[in-house]
């Protein structure tokens, strides 16, 4: 790309949070690439992907999205993980009960690590996977009012949503901010 595309007036960290196999790293291919990847090792490795975003009023955002190298598996994500971040997908999986139950959990610590005043979407992904759902749209919308989040159901599989997270999101911080 060039420079002139590169340019922005604004930077905003967003960090990806929640249990291992929720879908993460192909929610962040499919926003940044446009790629979803069967094999979840294909993605491991990244630290951060970038993408740019033209708001309503011609300001330019650079979003700077990082993703855990598995690292959430072994509870190990580290404090320079979360520094600096203006927002966070808080992401489970609605094919699997624990990962809305570890919710809370990733809350907390989110909470613990990320000083400023943070953005918080919650996210249920694999929405695709209809018969094989364990968690109502409900119940995720209940818990997002509770704890005072965004809310919106994904599939990075088939595209759903998936704009919608990261945008939302960012128009978010980015009206919090002026
Ligand atoms: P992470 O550990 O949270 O980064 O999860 P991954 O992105 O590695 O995904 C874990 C597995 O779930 C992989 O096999 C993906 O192909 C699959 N997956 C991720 N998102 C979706 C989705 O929206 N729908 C379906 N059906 N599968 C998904
Ligand atoms: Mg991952």
């Amino acid at each position: 790309t060039s420079e002139k595309e590169e340019e922005h007036d604004y930077l905003f960290k967003i960090v990806l949070v929640g249990d291992s196999g929720v879908g993460k790293s192909n929610l962040l291919w499919r926003f940044t690439r446009n790629e979803f990847h069967l094999d979840s090792k294909s993605t491991i490795g990244v630290e951060f992907a970038t993408k740019t975003i033209h708001l309503e009023d011609g300001k330019v955002v650079k979003a700077q999205i990082w993703d855990t190298a598995g690292q959430e598996r072994y509870k190990a994500i580290t404090a320079a993980y979360y520094r600096g971040a203006f927002g966070a997908l808080l992401v489970y999986d609605i094919t699997q009960r624990a990962s809305l139950e570890n919710i809370p959990r990733w809350l907390r610590e989110l909470r613990e690590h990320v000083d400023n005043q943070m953005v918080v979407m919650l996210v249920g992904n694999k929405c695709d996977l209809r018969h094989l759902r364990q968690v109502e749209i409900e119940q995720g919308k209940k818990l997002a009012e509770e704890e005072g989040l965004l809310f919106l159901e994904t599939s990075a599989l088939d595209s759903t949503n998936v704009e919608e997270a990261f945008t939302q999101l960012i128009r978010e911080i980015y009206r919090l901010m002026k």
